[in-house]
């Protein structure tokens, strides 16, 4: 992996930064993901609500306790859903602090730079492909 490209933008301000379009580029994609989750998780949060309801009006017929299985199994798989919503909104929020402090592009782990493509494939990302290797071999 060499990054012998010789890419020279004027407006790089160090080497394997991202410059200011690339960052305003990830802030925009950032805080629309941001809010895409938030509505996701808002949605299935209602959801669940709702499909609270019935169990309060059907007593507990046998009619009911037949409905809570499959139910029971969607709900499961919306809690897992929502844990990935959740996961991705940290992602997201944790970003865009980091673009605030001025540490965006900054790995958590190893703290080099993370290359300005993968950043721009996945503006969340938190990790360089190194560490993002590690971590799905499962020794952070
Ligand atoms: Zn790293």
């Amino acid at each position: 992996m060499g990054g012998g490209s010789g890419v020279a933008s004027r407006r790089v301000r160090g080497e394997g930064n991202m410059d200011s379009d690339g960052l305003a580029a990830a802030r925009q994609r950032l805080q629309a993901d941001e809010l895409q989750m938030q509505e996701e998780i808002a949605l299935l949060d209602e959801r669940a609500r709702e499909a609270q309801t019935p169990d309060e009006v059907a007593f507990s017929s046998d009619a009911a306790l037949a409905d809570e299985a499959p139910l029971a199994v969607d709900r499961e798989k919306e809690s897992t859903w929502r844990r990935s919503l959740q996961h991705r909104l940290l992602d997201a929020q944790s970003a865009l602090r980091k673009l605030d402090q001025g540490t965006y592009g900054r790995c958590d782990a190893c703290g080099l730079e993370i290359a300005p493509r993968r950043l721009r494939a996945q503006p969340q990302a938190s990790l360089c492909l190194n560490c993002q290797a590690k971590a799905e071999r499962g020794r952070v």
